[in-house]
């Protein structure tokens, strides 16, 4: 028997129906995956989280496609949808490669940044977008999706959602904070992305996302959705790359690899302890934070303390208050020593970052950006203090993003990649608003095509 809160499913149960949604506040009623996407968050406010983890089905590991691994994985949530047309979706979402690369002692890295944006979070926001014009083609709505972001969630979703069919995408983001590379990613593209430069600092730019969602006059004229990274819908994806990673891994070892997931959100981290509690053979899994160490602490410590967020090289992990550590209380039903036998916190400083990227370039060649360095510094260390087993680093970000922090690492520069540098070259559309919600409330409202 597992410990924890969620039941395996008998192999009899599982016809039963799709996999339900609850929120991890339990003050709402149990929903399907379309509710769940289509709202984002719970009415009781909290996040949904599926009512049972189903197993995977025996022949998982004989797969030898992505697309055939996701199609096992997600199925039993989206029963909804016909096999075929669900390997389709996944298919299209998913048109990049999903490498395996070997470092120096047996560190492997789980390459998830080949996709448009060249960060992981393009496995979350294509497929969602994917699935959602789907079933949107079902009952003929349309949608908008919403999201603030301070710089690598909007370049994903934007591009996510961009052309897909009956959905329309805001991103907000608040104005001169974001690096004109992310900029570009989300400016360029036009159609059916509406960029809004907010006047404002990301937490304005959250607050008129909020407000919007919860504005019963918005609400009568539009349905509304967020793509952030508390719907299920951009979470349930990354379970997949877990379980392929170790298909790969362990295709010529049998042993058990322990994942690393560079962490801020802890959204990739929650989608790996999914993958482990639906039976994909991982060790205790490594949660790997740069300064804003408040897991680890709250590991170490059993007192979770939420804290302002601290600037770092590894920015897209800039969270003093990871939402998802909800999702994971509640998978453990809050007992900490139980989140404790099954992830080790490991915080990795600045200094660090940039050493582990000239180490690891100057051991193999590879250059890894600073999202990846914490992972990798993270897994040396625990090689160091005596852990055998390989490690798979989820490696979340191509390094061409980060120019400025490999050239201090290295003292020298890395190309821009070709997808990121046409980017720059186009012309910039993006609406500038103040951080008033009047303004972009006539906004949203005005073109409700
Ligand atoms: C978003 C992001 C992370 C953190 O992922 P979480 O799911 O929020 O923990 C790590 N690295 C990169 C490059 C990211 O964009």
């Amino acid at each position: 028997m597992r410990r924890h809160g969620y039941r395996l499913p008998l192999e009899s149960t599982r016809s039963v129906g799709a996999v339900r949604f609850v929120s991890v506040n339990g003050r709402s009623q149990p929903v399907d995956f379309t509710t769940a996407l289509l709202s984002g968050l719970a009415d009781d406010g909290g996040l949904y989280v599926p009512e049972h983890l189903p197993g995977l089905p025996g022949a998982w590991t004989r797969a030898t496609r992505l697309a055939e691994v996701g199609e096992q994985v997600l199925a039993p949530f989206l029963e909804s949808i016909p096999r075929d047309t669900l390997r389709e979706i996944i298919e299209k979402a998913w048109d990049f490669p999903l490498p395996l690369r070997t470092l120096d002692d047996d560190i492997h890295l789980l390459e998830l940044f080949h996709g448009p944006t060249l960060a992981f979070k393009d496995f979350g926001a294509r497929l969602m977008a994917g699935v959602l014009s789907h079933l949107l083609e079902q009952d003929e709505r349309k949608v908008t999706v919403l999201v603030a972001t301070s710089g690598d969630t909007g370049s994903a979703v934007a591009h996510g959602f961009w052309n897909a069919d009956r959905i329309k995408v805001f991103v907000l983001y608040p104005s001169g904070r974001v690096s004109p590379l992310q900029e570009a990613q989300m400016t360029t593209l036009g159609g059916n992305v509406h960029a809004m430069e907010v006047d404002g600092t990301f937490d304005d730019c959250q607050a008129l996302v909020k407000q919007a969602l919860t504005d019963p006059q918005v609400h009568s004229a539009l349905t509304l959705t967020t793509a952030n990274s508390i719907n299920p819908g951009r979470l349930l994806p990354q379970i997949v790359f877990y379980a392929w990673g170790v298909i790969q891994q362990t295709a010529g070892d049998p042993r058990i690899p322990r994942a690393v997931v560079p962490s801020g959100n802890f959204g990739n981290l929650t989608a790996a302890l999914y993958a482990k509690t639906m039976g994909v053979p991982l060790g205790r899994l490594v949660a790997a934070t740069n300064a804003n160490d408040e897991v680890p602490e709250y590991l170490r410590t059993g007192t979770f303390t939420p804290a302002a967020s601290i600037p770092t090289l590894s920015s897209a992990m800039d969270v003093g208050d990871p939402s998802n550590l909800a999702r994971i209380q509640h998978l453990y039903d809050g007992h900490v020593d139980r989140i404790r036998a099954d992830v080790e916190g490991v915080s990795v400083s600045d200094e660090e970052t940039l050493d582990e990227i000239r180490n690891t370039r100057n051991r193999t060649g590879i250059v890894i950006d600073p999202h990846t360095a914490v992972g990798v510094r993270a897994a040396r260390r625990l090689r160091s203090a005596g852990e055998t087993a390989p490690f798979l680093v989820a490696a979340t970000a191509h390094p061409g993003k980060f120019p400025d922090t490999i050239e201090r690492a290295l003292g020298e520069g890395i190309p821009v990649p070709e997808s990121l540098s046409k980017a720059l070259g186009k012309p910039k559309q993006s609406t500038p608003i103040k951080a008033d919600y009047e303004t972009w409330k006539k906004l949203l409202l005005a073109d409700p095509d």
